[in-house]
């Protein structure tokens, strides 16, 4: 069975997708938290082995990350950064708000 193009890039934005969406909330929480710098952006659940992708745990190149964890981090951290300390803020705030 082969993939169409489009179901391949389908396949790939999926892939890339799914670890925003993951990475999102963690550097949210991170940052809700008031930790320093950012945290090892990583699928839950992940256990990577030596040589294995840092984010995910799957086969990986010369990078620490695999194809689709390399695009989602660097879309996690380049453009929404402000969005995600917005949505921080938002939750510091609404947490303060509750207590
Ligand atoms: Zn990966």
């Amino acid at each position: 069975m082969s993939l169409t193009k489009e179901k391949r890039e389908m396949a790939v934005d999926n892939d890339v997708e799914r670890r925003v969406r993951a990475f999102e909330v963690q550097l949210a929480e991170w940052s809700a938290a008031e930790r320093p710098g950012v945290p090892v952006l990583a699928l839950p659940d992940t256990t990577p082995e030596p040589g294995t992708c840092v984010s995910c745990g799957g086969p990986r190149g010369k990078e620490l990350r695999c194809a689709p964890c390399l695009s989602a981090v660097a879309l996690v951290l380049a453009t929404p950064v402000s969005r995600a300390i917005q949505t921080a803020a938002a939750r510091l705030q609404a947490s303060k708000e509750n207590q």
